[in-house]
């Protein structure tokens, strides 16, 4: 993979036709990187479409650009056919084609050079022609917007790329809570403050836009879903499909849930499992040195950071909560405090 500067021109000079994605079932980072590049793409003179794998929650709906964006799992052919005339294809807010489900055989096929950006852990480098891999920041977002200020893009930035990119840093920082969230990420909300950017609207946009159902669920999943596990400072929450279905629980409805259990004195390991059809999708949280994403690579087929990340299983819903009960035994030096 050659350094990302190395695009720079062939992007600058404009004309070029760009196809922009990100990882399944995006959420804010992915979605409000993708949308940014896309707009400043498109300023630079280059043509292109944003391909998600698959659905994503409606509290993304009100970004700039987001009703654009093709589904590639209902729009197949379509997608398909941006991705085959592509001259390059960015990917975003991942670190492995397998993240972009049934989008990485085209992907690979494609003629089309890829171009990384992301700040997950271990990525698979091999398949990107260019691109940058840098697990410490704090959002793919604020990677897209060094991109444009490096590619020398400063004046380009409107209100719709500020709004984007607030969106992700935003939200994968926990509200710039986490340690990811240097000086750089408040230089950078600092200058799209001064671009126009309306930051409470974009709280209330992802935050105060959900129906009472889910809020419910939350207080169902809360009060008969919680199993905390005091010996091993671990909380964890399992959600069945009849959970789902009462509630009518859509994509993005179980966002930030996996967050309560760390509210709990002591608690540096919380987990999530949620009976999708296709498997059992799992989220992973910790506190410190607890590191979720060896955990989650190890046990569950996933990945991510070490303080947040996700995996998945094909056993059933009992099963797999049965085996994370054990697996959280290998974390004990780290987990119990003797
Ligand atoms: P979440 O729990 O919010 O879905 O994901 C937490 C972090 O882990 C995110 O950065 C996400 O991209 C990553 N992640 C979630 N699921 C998976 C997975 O199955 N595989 C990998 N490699 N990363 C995942
Ligand atoms: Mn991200």
């Amino acid at each position: 993979m050659e350094a990302i500067e190395n695009v720079y021109g062939a992007v600058c000079e404009g004309g070029k036709s760009v196809v922009i994605t990100f990882h399944q079932k995006p959420d804010a980072d992915a979605m409000g990187s993708g949308l940014a590049l896309w707009h400043y793409l498109k300023l630079l003179g280059n043509w292109g479409t944003v391909i998600s794998p698959t659905n994503w929650a409606t509290y993304l709906n009100w970004m700039p650009g987001c009703l654009e964006v093709l589904d590639y799992e209902a729009k197949t052919a379509e997608a398909q056919s941006k991705i085959a005339e592509a001259d390059f294809i960015f990917c975003l807010d991942f670190n492995t084609l397998s993240r972009i489900k049934k989008m990485e055989e085209p992907l690979r096929a494609a003629k089309a050079q890829l171009v990384l950006i992301d700040h997950h852990e271990q990525p698979e480098t091999a398949a990107f022609a260019y691109g940058i891999s840098d697990s410490k920041k704090s959002s793919t977002a604020e990677m897209v917007y060094d991109f444009i200020i490096r590619s020398g893009g400063a004046a380009q930035i409107n209100e719709p790329m500020a709004e984007c990119l607030y969106a992700g840093a935003m939200t994968d920082t926990g509200s710039f809570r986490f340690p990811s969230t240097t000086a750089s990420v408040h230089s950078m909300i600092a200058d799209l403050k001064e671009k126009g950017l309306n930051h409470h609207l974009i709280h209330e946009n992802l935050f105060d836009t959900f129906l009472e159902n889910r809020l419910r669920f939350f207080g169902h999943v809360l009060l008969n879903r919680l199993e905390v596990i005091y010996e091993l400072n671990t909380a964890l929450i399992w959600v069945n499909r009849q959970d789902l279905n009462k509630y009518d629980i859509q994509t993005g409805d179980t966002e930030g849930l996996v967050n309560y259990p760390l509210s709990i004195q002591g608690i540096k390991l919380a987990a999530i499992c949620i009976d999708r059809d296709e498997e059992r999708k799992w989220s992973f949280r910790s506190k410190g040195e607890v590191d979720v994403n060896l955990f989650a690579r190890k046990h569950f087929e996933g990945g991510g950071h070490r303080n947040a990340a996700g995996g998945r299983s094909s056993a059933s819903l009992e099963d797999t909560v049965a085996f994370f009960k054990k697996a959280i035994w290998d974390l004990k030096d780290q987990l119990a405090e003797y």
